[in-house]
């Protein structure tokens, strides 16, 4: 019959929280209150480093462009400057001014080929306004005329008013790749006298840059001429080729850049940062991918999971002290069900609980549309047994007869009650009256047996509809317990 006490603080328990000892709802919502703090703020924590980390990026990929910009100035200075000396010498203005002059023509030419020798690339021409011959590396080769479209580099030197003119143009003809041409005008008395002119191959040149992996350099046609990976820059691979859609987009947004300038953006999780070179008709783009393993090995990260394994820690503390709270609490919690809800005397529920459980099993059998029995039972001439035997062994019977109930009432959903004095009660759910007089008649065999007294027992069974009513059904098994009273006792009426 102690199950009677479980099922009572089981239902007590569900209407405090959710069928839940208060410890283990304290758990509970302790480890969800954890679960919901370490996620909303990893989630938030991951989305504040990822843009901290993103900008970062954008920032050094600003820094490596920038400083593989200015080294590529400078290498351009560099050049420029060499064809400016030659330009200067005065053994080469003579000539430029006097080219029929055999003697400073032959000094000039010396002096050019002296200089071809310190000049790092190959391949230096220049040419004379005197005769506006065309010279390459020392040989004369044709006359420049202005009605030619390939000598009008020379004509726009002659008008050009900030010298050196620099030009990347694509040699088809001879070596299939790329030429850097700067030109640098010699004057004399304001005006130009001559060009001297330097070629070289762009992809030597740019490879004086030691450009790192993630940076690029491209034409205004998205072909990359210049990539640490000397084999994508020789085989001429297109942006479009190397990055998909991406380099496509890489592309468009180049050419859409006015002068030298310099544009960070995002693209499906990449960073890019693009910086044009007008004057040679080259842009730069360098590109890296953020990468969400970088997070962890911030140490912000190691201060974040530090603080999280703390607040786990004072939870697990918080848990125990209020563990330690509840225990007593909870034990109170039980004898106070048991004291309110049990009979002292038997251990059997007692009326109160009767009450609440009569009119569930009675709504449960019209919903399930089953039949329910119900007994009334009242010891015989209980009265003169205590008068004979005293109030102690009167209730030493009482206990008996939970003992009676607790082998003969055997159904988890059977619940028999002590109504006060020696009167008692079964509810059984789902019974039949054949059924029901059965265990009627087991109790009253099982009093008979004990030779101490005997019971009647007043049997109703139903199967209720909403319009029955419950109070008409009660009664009824109490007017059977007068009539087993008034017919002889020790009985089962129904
Ligand atoms: P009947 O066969 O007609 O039921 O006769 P009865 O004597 O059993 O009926 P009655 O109602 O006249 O007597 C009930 C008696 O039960 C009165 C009281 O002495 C006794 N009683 C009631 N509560 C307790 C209790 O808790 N302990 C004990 N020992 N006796 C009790
Ligand atoms: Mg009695
Ligand atoms: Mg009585």
């Amino acid at each position: 019959m102690s199950d009677y006490v479980d099922n009572v603080a089981a239902s007590l328990d569900r209407q405090i929280l959710f069928n839940m000892p208060l410890r283990k709802a304290v758990a509970l919502f302790s480890i969800l209150l954890f679960v919901i703090i370490a996620l909303s703020s990893s989630v938030a924590y991951y989305f504040a480093m990822q843009k901290i980390l993103n900008e970062n990026l954008a920032q050094e990929l600003k820094q490596t462009l920038n400083s593989k910009q200015l080294l590529l100035r400078a290498e351009l200075e560099k050049e420029t400057l060499l064809l400016k000396v030659i330009s200067e010498r005065p053994i080469i203005r003579d000539y430029f001014l006097e080219s029929e002059n055999e003697v400073a023509k032959a000094n000039g030419l010396a002096e050019f080929e002296l200089h071809r020798g310190y000049f790092q690339n190959k391949m230096i021409s220049w040419i004379s306004t005197h005769d506006s011959v065309y010279y390459v590396n020392g040989q004369a080769k044709e006359k420049y005329v202005v009605s030619n479209q390939e000598h009008a580099w020379f004509f726009e030197n002659l008008t050009n008013k900030n010298p050196p003119l620099i030009k990347v143009a694509y040699d088809y003809l001879n070596r299939q790749i790329y030429d850097l041409y700067v030109d640098y005008p010699a004057y004399s008395e304001g005006k130009v006298i001559g060009v001297v002119a330097g070629r070289i191959s762009l992809f030597e040149f740019i490879s004086r840059l030691d450009l790192p992996d993630n940076v690029l350099i491209f034409g205004k046609n998205g072909v990359i001429i210049g990539a640490s990976n000397a084999e994508i820059a020789k085989k001429e691979k297109t942006l479009q080729e190397l990055f998909d859609v991406k380099g496509e987009y890489v592309h468009k947004k180049a050419i859409d850049m006015v002068g030298n300038s310099v544009e960070t953006f995002r693209l499906d999780g990449s960073q890019f940062v693009l910086a044009s070179e007008d004057n040679l008709g080259l842009f730069l783009v360098a590109k890296d991918q953020f990468e969400a393993k970088k997070i962890l090995e911030e140490t912000a990260s190691i201060i974040f999971f530090a603080l999280l394994l703390l607040l786990l820690v004072v939870i697990i503390i918080f848990n125990k002290f209020i563990s330690k709270i509840l225990r007593p609490m909870n034990k109170n919690m039980t004898s106070y069900i048991e004291s309110s809800l049990l009979d002292e005397l038997t251990k059997l529920p007692n009326k109160r609980f009767y009450n609440m459980r009569i009119e569930d099993e009675w709504n449960r059998a019209i919903r399930g549309k089953y039949p329910l029995s119900f007994m009334m039972l009242d010891l015989d001439k209980f009265k003169i047994y205590n008068d004979t035997h005293g109030h102690l062994e009167g209730d030493q019977l009482l206990r008996e007869v939970a003992r009676v109930f607790s082998y003969c009432v055997n159904r988890n959903s059977d619940f028999a009650a002590r109504f006060g004095g020696e009167e008692f009660c079964v509810i059984l759910p789902n019974t039949s009256i054949e059924g029901a007089r059965k265990i009627a008649e087991n109790i009253r065999i099982s009093m008979e047996r004990t030779g101490k007294a005997t019971i009647s027992i007043g049997l109703a069974c139903k199967t209720p509809s909403l319009e029955d009513n419950m109070q008409d059904f009660i009664n009824f098994a109490d007017q059977k317990l007068y009539e087993a009273k008034n017919t002889g006792r020790n009985k089962v009426c129904l």
